[in-house]
């Protein structure tokens, strides 16, 4: 089944690499009118959305920073005023600076936290007043499986997003009443450009912890997004979808 998001508006938040590029690929594709930000690789935003454009679909870059709230203010408004409406929030952007505790700075804790879970906060505030007036709204929040089972060397990215599936409950609960639906995704080991650097018996002693028997490709993440975003999604709320393949 294609899902059909003909005359929705999207917000992607780090759309220009690696999993978010191609949940901006396949809103696009699915018919949506996808606007995605980045924070400073402006050479790989304006080749996504070029690539978008190519392939018939409607698609804009805009560079901004998550962590700051009047940026993220400034972006869904803009968005607003050009396209009339805001249907689907992803909130995919994320970094990691690991270390084990005892030698992690704390600006390392900071800055994770800050781009994870506060960036994710910042762009559901910015989006929930046109949502609430529209009585209508998707917002997707990117975790990742290492909020459930934990990873040496990660405790400011799991603690910042256990801290995003934990805000994905409250704000489920909070904005459920306007038919606004607000669900995480927690993708397990993806194939991006961080894990193609891994040698054959890593990939493989990887893929042995997998019940799936591999890792997850970025379309594996963008065709939950684009469920959970569509009409057949409609029913589901508060909830954290893993894809990942079995993993933990
Ligand atoms: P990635 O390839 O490193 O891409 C990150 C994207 O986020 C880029 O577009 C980047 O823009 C943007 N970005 C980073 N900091 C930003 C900020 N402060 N403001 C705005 N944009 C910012 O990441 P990825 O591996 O695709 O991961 C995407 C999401 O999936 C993340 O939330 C990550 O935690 C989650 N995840 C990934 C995996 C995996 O295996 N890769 C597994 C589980 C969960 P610039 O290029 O301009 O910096």
């Amino acid at each position: 089944m294609k899902f059909n998001l003909e005359n929705k508006v999207a917000l992607v938040t780090g759309g220009s690499r690696g999993i978010g590029r191609s949940i901006c690929t396949e809103l696009a594709r699915a018919g949506a009118a996808v606007v995605f930000s980045y924070r400073s690789n402006a050479s790989a935003a304006e080749q996504t959305q070029k690539d978008i454009e190519r392939a018939g679909g409607i698609c804009r870059a805009v560079e901004g920073d998550v962590a700051d709230l009047g940026a993220a203010e400034t972006l869904v408004g803009e968005l607003i005023r050009d396209y009339g409406r805001l249907d689907i929030l992803v909130n995919n952007a994320g970094v990691t600076r690991d270390q084990l505790l005892a030698r992690m700075k704390p600006e390392d804790f900071d800055a994770v936290i800050q781009t994870n879970l506060r960036g994710t906060w910042n762009l559901c505030r910015a989006v929930v007043r046109p949502m609430m007036k529209a009585r209508a709204g998707r917002i997707i929040n990117i975790s990742s499986v290492v909020a459930q089972m934990g990873n040496a060397g990660q405790s400011n990215y799991a603690a910042s997003k256990g801290g995003v599936e934990a805000l994905t409950r409250a704000l489920s609960r909070e904005l459920g009443s306007r038919q606004i639906t607000v669900n995480a995704i927690a993708p397990g080991m993806i194939e991006t450009e961080m894990t193609a650097g891994m040698t054959a018996d890593q990939r493989a002693l990887l893929g042995a912890q997998i019940p799936l028997g591999r890792l997850g490709t970025v379309e594996d993440v963008a065709h939950a997004v684009c469920f959970l975003a569509s009409n057949e999604g409609s029913y589901i709320t508060g909830q954290v979808l893993a894809v990942n393949g079995g993993l933990g």
